[in-house]
């Protein structure tokens, strides 16, 4: 059997922040994932609160509509945490990535940003990364800008800046007032990616530019296209495995003012943050099981609380992992941290107790793209203000369950999944470490 202080369930952002939340703490964590995380699909953008939870519209201050959750919707994660510890939390967050060569920030006034889309349509955020133009709600910052070039690759078909274009003339005012210009970039060493539509994504187009000739080649083209004065929009097709070095070096090349936009996943935005994660956590001495998947664990009764004891995995076999907490991080739907069936949702590894879901009738709307939330996005695991749940109302005391997995919130619809995230994993490592040391008080903590 292997033991470890902690063992962390889902390496997404919510697993890697509490794992990495654990090893400030001193205690030896192992994280055991199966896959990918929402991360390889993600902006790279993380949203604090874009929307009311309460009124569904636009938030420009997301700290000022938290603080007001705590009356208004008791059971919404953020109002469990508290406007103080959420903040320190996102602070701790920003300085692990800054110290991972990530850094990402929101605008000087805390409040969320706007952000070009793919599409061309403008998204609230709260944290972007360097070559992410933050635009504030009344766009003032966007005077100085002479000129928006978009950049084509000639064959790639995960941007379409002849979309982007258009929408941002037709509802993105006052961008829309800005001439905006397409510009073709192609490349000799694209040509054998252009044979088959699926080598010829953001990862593949990376990997040509690692090269230095391609790269000097793209840079040199980009620069006889655009002017300083110019925001210059690029989707995000460098950095995969070697972080914002080559965003840096094509900026300082070419004197140009970038603004990333994602593609189509894989989303280089987001995976630059996983391996960011991935890379402090392993260094910093972490367990990581890639590749393998819990499948259940075994619990015991210890005066008169419920524990889970150990876990088992695919891989594994007979060989079992224990610990003496235990995070859940394993996601909603999409990263099968949640079942739904027919008629029922579950939480597959240890059949946790759920949130009500009502009707199968009540799950969704009958529109795809409605102002009305789906409420299935809000199903999960239901649990005390701690994030502790139970099974059949038993709670499991040496369990804590962090990011999409819980219940009683709307990543999509309200825009707080990366805040979420963040913040209950956040939580999740403190409360296991007042456990530990009940003596001594929160803030003499490391
Ligand atoms: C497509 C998509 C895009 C999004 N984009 C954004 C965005 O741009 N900004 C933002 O703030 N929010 C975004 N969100 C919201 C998202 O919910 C959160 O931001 C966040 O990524 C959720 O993180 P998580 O760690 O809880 O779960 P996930 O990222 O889903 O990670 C779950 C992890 O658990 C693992 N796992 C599951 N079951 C098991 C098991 N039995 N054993 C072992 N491992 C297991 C999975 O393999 C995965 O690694 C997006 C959501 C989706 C679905």
């Amino acid at each position: 059997m292997l033991n470890y202080d902690v063992i962390i369930i889902g390496s997404g952002i919510a697993g890697y922040s509490a794992a990495l939340r654990c090893l400030d703490h001193g205690l030896k964590t192992a994280i055991i994932s199966s896959g990918q995380s929402a991360l390889h699909f993600s902006s790279g953008s993380i949203d604090l609160l874009s929307h009311s939870p309460i009124s569904h519209q636009l938030v420009r201050d997301p700290w000022s509509e938290i603080s007001r959750l705590h009356t208004s919707l008791p059971q919404h994660p953020y109002a469990k945490i508290g406007v103080r510890n959420i903040r320190q939390a996102m602070s701790w967050f920003q300085s692990i990535l800054s110290d991972a060569g990530i850094p990402m920030s929101s605008l000087p006034t805390q409040e969320n940003h706007l952000r070009i889309t793919t599409l061309g349509t403008l998204k609230p955020a709260w944290l972007s990364q360097p070559y992410v133009k933050k635009l504030d709600f009344d766009c003032r910052n966007l005077q100085d800008i002479k000129q928006i070039v978009m950049v084509s690759i000639e064959g790639f078909r995960d941007f379409q800046p002849n979309i982007a274009k258009e929408v941002l003339q037709r509802n993105a005012l006052p961008v829309g007032n800005i001439p905006i210009r397409i510009v073709k970039i192609n490349l000799s060493a694209f040509n054998q990616l252009h044979r088959n539509p699926n080598d010829f994504r953001s990862i593949d187009i990376s990997r040509v530019l690692r090269n230095k000739q391609n790269f000097d080649e793209f840079s040199d083209q980009l620069s006889a296209t655009a002017t300083p004065d110019d925001l210059v929009i690029i989707p995000a097709i460098l950095g995969n495995g070697d972080g914002l070095q080559l965003m840096h070096k094509l900026s300082n090349q070419t004197g140009l003012h970038f603004h990333e936009v994602p593609t189509m996943p894989p989303s280089l935005l987001g995976i630059r943050i996983e391996e960011a994660l991935m890379k402090t956590f392993t260094h910093r001495g972490g367990i990581l099981h890639k590749g393998d998947e819990v499948l259940g664990g075994k619990f015991n009764t210890n005066e008169n609380k419920l524990q889970l004891s150990d876990i088992r995995t695919r891989k594994m076999g007979d060989l079992t992992l224990s610990a003496k907490h235990y995070i859940l991080a394993s996601g909603s739907f999409f990263s099968k941290g949640l079942i739904a069936d027919r008629n029922h949702v579950t939480e597959p590894v240890f059949g946790l107790d759920i949130s009500e879901t009502g009707d199968r009738s009540f799950w969704h709307q009958k529109d795809f793209f409605t102002q009305h939330p789906h409420e299935f996005l809000s199903f999960g695991v239901e649990t005390d203000e701690q994030f502790v749940p139970c099974i059949q109302g038993q709670k499991v005391h040496n369990l804590t369950c962090v990011g999409s997995v819980l219940s009683g919130y709307n990543p999509i619809t309200h825009g707080c999944g990366g805040g979420i995230a963040i913040s209950t994993a956040y939580a999740a490592a403190e409360k296991i470490m007042a456990e530990r040391n009940p003596n001594i008080p929160l803030e003499a903590r490391a």
